[in-house]
């Protein structure tokens, strides 16, 4: 009786105690490596002069420089997405002022979300490394592979299986890590009913998908949303397209733009779940630009083109910042790199 008659007099109050009861969101990062503008670009032509990036209703752009070196590694790219302060080149997950840092991911798991990491390099790798491990080096790989044995990840993708089960220190993590249900393939992750299941796609670094990697992502991101879907909790998935980036190292545009089409597929898988699930952002971003790739050449007719490199290594150009779903307008702009975690964090309200 008395929350009718304050509705009837205060009837904002009751609309407003209902816009505060949200649904939490789910939340699908993915990083194209290395995937500046013109890798994008050459990969749109190349994919016939299209790209699923094309249905964002977001873009801005990232400065991506390190906090003493303007051209950035993946270690402190990576740990400015994943936890929001600048670092110098090689660190994962620790500040300029050596303090262990907290991430996206692990927020979300303190705050009852289910997590995924999916990549195509290994799951030690400097990218997906930021989101669980705090290391002062991205090549402590066996630290980074101990690290991730105790994360609360609960899905995760990728290789570098002999981190775990052929180290230094004569122990098998694999063996350790009994709350993780390890399969064999796609089809055994899809399989179980494990709440953490992990997956290693090959013992070192996967070969690239010019050199015989199936082409995959896309079916892993797809099982990863199925899992999550039927649980009830929200979710916090990164998915890496790690070997753009290798091969702007390679100045090799065909290695550059078959690695962005897998990409680009899987973007098309997690914009497929955004129609069915509305309640869902993306971001489609980079850690930085390889390369200084520049198309110089091409025809119109078949959309062939011509590239041409200023480097083996990175640059620091900016990196676009592609969002669609709930919140993505908080992504439109110039910022910083750091501002990819603070965002996402003002966007799922945590
Ligand atoms: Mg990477
Ligand atoms: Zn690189």
């Amino acid at each position: 009786m008395k929350k009718i008659l304050i509705a009837l007099l205060f009837p904002w109050v009751m609309i407003h105690s209902q816009q505060t009861e949200k649904e939490p969101l789910n939340i699908i990062l993915m990083i194209g490596d290395g995937m500046g503008l013109s890798q994008i670009t050459a990969g749109m032509y190349v994919n016939n002069n299209t790209s699923t990036l094309e249905n964002f209703s977001v873009v801005g752009l990232s400065k991506t420089h390190a906090i003493k070196s303007l051209v950035t590694d993946s270690a402190a790219s990576g740990t400015a997405m994943a936890c929001g302060d600048k670092t110098y080149n090689g660190v994962v997950g620790v500040n300029y002022l050596n303090k262990n840092l907290k991430s996206i991911l692990e927020i979300c798991e303190e705050n009852g979300y289910n997590t995924g990491l999916i990549t195509t390099s290994s799951i030690v790798h400097a990218t997906p490394a930021s989101f669980y491990a705090n290391v002062s080096s991205r090549k402590k790989y066996e630290d980074i592979a101990m690290q991730l044995s105790t994360s609360e990840v609960d899905y995760f993708i990728g290789g570098g299986k002999k981190h775990f089960n052929q180290r230094e220190d004569g122990r098998n993590l694999i063996k350790e890590m009994k709350s993780f249900d390890m399969v064999k393939n796609l089809k055994g992750f899809q399989k179980s009913e494990a709440d953490k299941i992990g997956l290693f796609t090959y013992k070192d670094e996967p070969p690239s998908l010019n050199q015989g990697r199936d082409p995959l992502l896309p079916e892993y991101l797809s099982a990863t949303l199925e899992k999550f879907k039927n649980r009830e909790k929200p979710f916090f998935v990164l998915v890496e397209g790690s070997q753009i980036d290798w091969g702007g190292h390679a100045n090799d545009v065909d290695y550059i733009t078959s690695e962005f089409i897998e990409f680009n597929n899987a973007i098309g898988v997690a914009l497929n779940f955004l129609e069915e699930n509305p309640n869902t952002l993306i971001v489609v971003t980079a850690d930085h630009e390889t390369g200084g790739l520049a198309i110089i050449k091409g025809k119109t007719k078949n959309f062939e083109i011509e590239a041409g490199f200023n480097t083996g290594g990175h640059s620091a150009t900016m990196v676009p910042v592609f969002s669609h779903g709930k919140n993505a307008s908080l992504f439109s702009g110039i910022y910083d790199n750091t501002q990819i975690f603070h965002k996402i964090k003002e966007a799922a309200g945590l």
